[in-house]
């Protein structure tokens, strides 16, 4: 092997190695501000407490910071159960949701992404989970896609301040953005159960297969299950109609897929206007 082929070859390992650092998460320990972290020590140390050397069988050492304890996973679920049924408001569902100690996406999130929109407008749209700039501001869907779906929407007349309200499955972003497990999806049901039946909407469209086949409770792929109306069933036993489509990030990465949602919007648009 030539010498110019060899560095080639490294060059290209290394650049690998950086993407497979990066898909998993290697920028999730850094915040959007900086933090001077010696600013937080001590002028002058404290003489250490007197204590021993090692800690006493059995017990624990201290622990360096005050974390609240994550609930066991067999608890979890019903936890999430009993914290969406307690809440009577959307202001109490976010709270709920908040205090909510039985996931460890919340730990590596920055904010509890709720919703956004009007949730009076009749119209909810529900996708996946929030990526770094929801995390960072705390609202969903206000990333590249995002902006790509506002303009959509803003085509067949729909627009964020007044027409609808917008969440998502997780309140809490993955690290690294990567797809959220079936068991978080499952962990995270009852929240957005309850969300839906506190807002009321008369019309769901969901965005993308997460969202559709977590409540649609379906095994298919959202290329088999958009373009069409389907029903949620929410745990009151409302029945509403619910419109599966694809996700604006696949839109993103797929534009010649713009047609179907086009075609989508268009059928979203008849409903709300009564021609469906
Ligand atoms: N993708 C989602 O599914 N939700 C967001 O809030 C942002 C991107």
């Amino acid at each position: 092997m030539t010498g110019a082929r060899m560095e080639a070859e490294t060059q290209e390992a290394l650049i690998a190695a950086l993407r497979l650092q990066l898909d998993w998460g290697v920028d999730e320990a850094l915040d959007a501000e900086p933090h001077d972290r010696a600013a937080r020590l001590p002028e002058r140390p404290e003489a250490p407490a007197a204590r021993a050397p090692f800690p006493a069988p059995g017990s624990s050492p201290a622990p360096l910071r005050a974390q609240p304890q994550l609930l066991p996973a067999s608890l979890a679920g019903t936890r999430a159960q009993a914290l969406a049924a307690g809440a009577d408001s959307l202001p109490a569902l976010r709270e709920a949701m908040a205090q909510f100690e039985g996931s460890p996406l919340k730990e590596t999130a920055m904010n509890l992404v709720f919703a956004d929109g009007v949730a009076e407008s009749g119209l909810m749209f529900i996708g996946e989970a929030p990526g770094a700039d929801e995390d960072r501001l705390g609202r969903p869907f206000v990333g590249v896609s995002g902006q790509l779906l506002d303009r959509m929407l803003a085509s067949v007349g729909l627009s964020r301040e007044r027409d609808f309200y917008i969440t998502n499955i997780l309140p809490f972003r993955p690290p690294g953005n990567r797809t959220p497990t079936d068991a978080e999806i499952a962990l995270f049901l009852p929240f957005i159960l309850r969300h839906i039946e506190l807002a009321r909407p008369r019309l769901l469209v969901l965005l993308g297969g997460v969202s559709a086949k977590a409540l649609l409770r379906s095994r298919e792929g959202i290329t088999r299950l958009r373009g069409r109306w389907h029903q949620v069933t929410t745990n009151e036993e409302q029945a509403l109609p619910a419109l599966a489509t694809l996700h604006p990030a696949y839109l993103l990465r797929t534009p010649t897929a713009k047609r179907e949602a086009w075609n989508d919007l268009l059928m979203l648009r008849r409903k709300i206007d009564g021609k469906d």
